[in-house]
């Protein structure tokens, strides 16, 4: 692998990079400031991504607007991780989940935090997969763009299905997307379970800056009952700010109307598709 990080923004060496920034020098020197104790649930059987504690496997590292939730509309870094521990019939980014093929790289994390920084952007959103699989990894990227520049903020896009455990000192997102073909009788009790964490996560602000959102495609009307049974069975959901997106990957006014309309009857936010509309949904948009 070429020790030049090649992007579209700054190139640098990677090795003027370590000079400035190494991971030993952070670990010592942080005290994990930035986080309390990890405890992810790292369940990846796929033996190829057991690599190099230093490296993540990486389908994508991309600059555009962010296309949904909270903050549709803002420039944002995304870092897509390869790697999902679910397998949905309706993935549209099965390019990340699969099977890891020229297209993935494994990147060390000092040339992940590099290629961030080119971008010039402080607002940065890690994506899959489930990044949730690798905070371990994705908080030692965190540390090194914060002593880049404490003005960077952090969006996750999760399928909820790990809890949260870390507190960060900047403003941090989560848009946890429940994944409803999970919720038959077996499966249900246990990501319900993940579900109050994350609800718990988003109404206790202490020590940390985190929101938590969620998000959730409307297919139709079997879509808001479900919603509901999550809103019937967990405490405090429905205080928190739920968002309806249409489906489909291209611009389609009717379903986007249907969709307007039922978020207005049963009082959920409605969240625009940007990258349908502006790039038909395209790899690196
Ligand atoms: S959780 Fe998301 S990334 Fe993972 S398989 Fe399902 S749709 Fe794809």
């Amino acid at each position: 692998m070429s020790n030049i990080i090649q992007t579209t923004g700054t190139v640098e060496r990677l090795e003027d990079f370590n000079k400035r920034f190494s991971l030993k020098d952070i670990e010592t020197k942080t005290n994990n400031m930035f986080y309390q104790a990890i405890s992810a649930d790292v369940n990846i059987k796929d033996s190829k991504l057991k690599m190099d504690k230093n490296k993540l496997a990486v389908s994508e590292i991309f600059y555009t607007l962010s296309g949904e939730g909270d903050d549709a509309g803002a420039p944002t870094t995304y870092i897509r991780l390869f790697g999902c521990n679910l397998k949905c019939p309706f993935c549209d980014t099965r390019y990340s989940v699969e099977k890891i093929d020229d297209t993935i790289q494994r990147l060390t994390l000092e040339e992940i935090v590099n290629t961030i920084i080119s971008y010039g952007c402080k607002h940065v959103a890690f994506t899959g997969g489930e990044p949730m699989l690798y905070i371990e990894k994705i908080n030692k990227i965190i540390e090194l763009l914060l002593l880049h520049s404490d003005d960077y903020t952090f969006h996750f896009e999760t399928n909820g299905t790990i809890k949260p455990t870390h507190s960060y000192s900047v403003p941090v997102t989560y848009a946890v997307s429940p994944k409803f073909y999970k919720l038959d009788p077996t499966t249900l009790n246990d990501y319900t379970e993940s579900i109050k964490e994350w609800v718990n996560w988003t109404t206790n602000h202490d020590g940390h800056q985190a929101k938590v959102i969620f998000k959730f495609v409307y297919e139709g009307l079997e879509t808001v009952e479900k919603v509901k049974q999550l809103e019937n069975t967990i405490d405090g959901f429905n205080n928190c700010f739920v968002y309806l997106m249409p489906e489909g990957r291209t611009l389609d006014l009717d379903k986007y109307r249907e969709c307007a309309k039922i978020c207005m009857k049963e009082g959920y936010r409605f969240s625009i598709r940007l990258q349908c509309i502006l790039w038909n949904d395209r790899r690196g948009t």
